[in-house]
């Protein structure tokens, strides 16, 4: 019945999705749904359900009914108040984890925190600045940093637009919103309950990337590197034109389904 309820609202998973909200209800895995199907749901359990088809239905984000999401094999919180962690955005985890020499990071836009966390935890980082423009995101990622431990990352609350924090970095790391605003009419429904200041630029989706272009040369160690995520419509040819004209050189690198997805900007 929750099946067809959901496909009527065009969620096209929408067994699985039940599944899986069953399975983190009644911790329990997926094949126990099928070899205990004769063991009755309190009731209590079936007013949860209900609540959750009936916020799923109106196209709320699995992620903030269940207040996590995965990134990188952990947990995280996640609210409205930040973006929701995407698979594809664990490259730069991946590319991070091939480098060597890295110590120090700054985070630029941290939202929940799953970047600098992750970095911390996976690679040879050892201590992080995050920065974000919103303070209720950063009280999410002060959660997931405790939640896992990480205790060597410096949050504060700054506007990356207009200032930048003092010291100098073996690495800046961001997902920064690069959809432009003439798309953002265009997106999926879920889209709509994520922060709007962290999908979008309100401008042409390329403001972050001009201003890390600008500021790299004060916030870079020597030999530091950026990686960035770029957008599946961000236009690679400007991103180069950016970082070019400020003798910068940018290597790409490509997503599991071979889309450009993050840049490596180093000093020529
Ligand atoms: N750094 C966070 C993430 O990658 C948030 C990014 C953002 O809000 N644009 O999920």
């Amino acid at each position: 019945k929750g099946t067809e309820f959901l496909l009527k609202a065009d969620i096209t998973n929408a067994k699985l999705e039940i599944e899986w909200f069953l399975c983190d209800m009644l911790n329990c895995n997926r094949i126990d749904l099928y070899v205990r199907f004769d063991e009755p749901l309190l009731t209590s359990n079936i007013e949860q359900l209900r609540q959750f088809l009936k916020r799923r239905k109106n196209r709320e984000p699995f992620q903030y009914i269940l207040e996590k999401a995965p990134f990188y094999g952990r947990d995280f919180v996640v609210s409205p108040a930040v973006l929701i962690p995407r698979p594809e955005t664990e490259l730069l985890i991946d590319i991070l984890k091939n480098k060597t020499g890295i110590r120090s990071c700054f985070e630029v836009g941290t939202g929940s925190g799953c970047i600098a966390v992750t970095a911390l935890l996976e690679s040879e980082i050892g201590e992080c600045t995050a920065i974000d423009n919103s303070s209720a995101a950063l009280h999410i990622a002060e959660q997931n940093s405790k939640k896992f431990n990480s205790n060597n990352i410096n949050f504060m609350v700054m506007d990356f637009l207009k200032e930048i924090p003092q010291g100098k970095f073996d690495v800046i790391l961001s997902n920064p919103p690069y959809i432009m605003k003439d798309e953002m009419k265009n997106l999926e429904p879920e889209l709509s309950f994520e922060p709007e200041s962290a999908l979008t630029d309100y401008n042409d989706g390329l403001s972050f990337y001009r201003r890390f272009a600008e500021t790299a040369k004060q916030l870079l160690k020597k030999e530091g590197i950026i990686l960035i995520e770029i957008g599946d419509s961000t236009n690679l040819f400007e991103i180069e034109k950016i970082f070019s004209s400020k003798n910068f050189s940018i290597q790409v690198h490509k997503d599991l389904k071979q889309i450009p997805r993050v840049i490596e900007v180093s000093t020529c």
